[in-house]
């Protein structure tokens, strides 16, 4: 059987997701309906979205349910597609690809280790009329946190709007508007082991630019019968996974990093704060899809940076960024789910091991 290890793709469904969506399931009434089977769906509705409004940190109208992260993201942008905008050079596609339909768009360098490169910031608000800023809360390559705060202070005092794409760091490290100091966040239930399918932008604003009109739900910010089970079961998973601290894997994930670097990997972004369960290991002059076969074939379902809808393998823009060269196509992702073991961490630490020595630079000078 295969051990999965590529949380950051998607993560398992936690059980207690999946008994929300059965029971979610079964109301045939539809939210916006007047009769009591309707209000019986309402009620699941209204109550997961005051579940996300207080893990977020914001007013139960501020929580716009959508299909997932990427129409979060995109549903954020929107509003601004005709001015100026900035996103970090490392941002996930769901910000690149709406990107570029924005009159002037810039990309803000990172540092080697991954995070922000402020000065870029500080030279794209300064130079004027900067309507949005996109930076992410924590990268899906490499699990580097950027200093959010430090961001969002500078984007205030310039008038300028902060979106974060908190998608990979929602329910794994404490995000709320407030404590990030962010205008709007994009989170997505599947990333934290809810279900595909949902996810939701969190505002303060009461003014969202829709990019799906219908029949005035959600406020008439996003139009749709919601997906009633998608929705109770990214609660449930949300409310469980806020009450995990995480230190288990964080101590797996170490026990990874330091098994590869004895066969010559190197972790990037490992001197920046990180998501506790990620790791870029990047092993040089070994294709990434090579890496991946090799492991695959051991038995371990790992990826290369993001999950992209075509199964290619593509080079790492988020490595590239960070300067890695060449070597941006010799990395593979470790995400861990909530429910690894230490059978699988051992195993896969003896997987790569052997792959790294039969591959790897460190294998050919023995
Ligand atoms: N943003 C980041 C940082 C992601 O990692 C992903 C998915 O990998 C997305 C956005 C897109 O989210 P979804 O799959 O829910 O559309």
């Amino acid at each position: 059987m295969t051990v999965y290890l590529d949380a950051n793709a998607s993560e398992p469904l936690r059980p207690a997701a999946f008994e929300a969506m059965a029971r979610a399931a079964f109301l045939s009434g539809n939210p916006s309906s007047i009769h009591a089977e309707g209000q019986a769906a309402r009620r699941v509705l209204e109550d997961a979205r005051h579940v996300l409004a207080e893990a977020f940190g914001t007013e139960a109208d501020g929580v716009i349910f959508t299909s997932g992260g990427t129409e979060a993201n995109a549903l954020a942008l929107h509003a601004f597609r005709r001015q100026r905008m900035a996103m970090g050079a490392t941002e996930h596609d769901a910000i690149r690809t709406p990107a570029r339909r924005h009159a002037q768009v810039t990309a803000l360098s990172v540092t080697p280790e991954g995070t922000l490169d402020i000065d870029a910031l500080g030279a794209f608000l300064d130079s004027g009329d900067a309507a949005l800023v996109c930076v992410m809360a924590a990268n899906n390559e490499t699990g580097v946190l950027h200093p959010i705060r430090e961001i969002a202070a500078r984007c205030r005092s310039a008038g300028a709007w902060l979106h974060v794409d908190a998608v990979q760091a929602a329910g794994r490290v404490p995000v709320t508007l407030d404590t990030l100091g962010a205008d709007s966040l994009a989170i997505s239930g599947h990333k934290f082991g809810g279900p595909k399918g949902a996810g939701a932008l969190l505002t303060r604003a009461a003014t969202v630019d829709p990019l799906i009109q219908g029949g005035g739900q959600e406020r008439g910010r996003r139009g749709g019968t919601p997906p009633l089970p998608a929705i109770a079961g990214m609660a449930a998973a949300l409310r469980e996974a806020l009450a995990e601290d995480g230190g288990q894997q964080r101590v797996w994930r170490d026990r990874i990093e330091a098994a590869a670097r004895e066969v010559g990997a190197r972790v990037a972004g490992a001197d920046a704060p990180r998501l506790g369960q990620t790791s870029a290991l990047v092993l040089d002059g070994v294709a990434a899809q090579t890496q991946l076969i090799a492991l695959d074939l051991a038995g371990y379902a790992v990826s290369a940076g993001a999950a992209c809808s075509s199964g290619k393998v593509a080079f790492s823009h988020v490595l590239d960024a960070m300067g890695y060269g060449v070597a941006a196509g010799h990395a593979i992702r470790v995400s861990l789910p909530w429910n690894v073991e230490e059978s699988d961490v051992e195993g896969f630490i003896a997987a790569y091991r052997a792959m790294a020595l039969r591959l790897g630079g460190a294998g050919r000078r023995a």
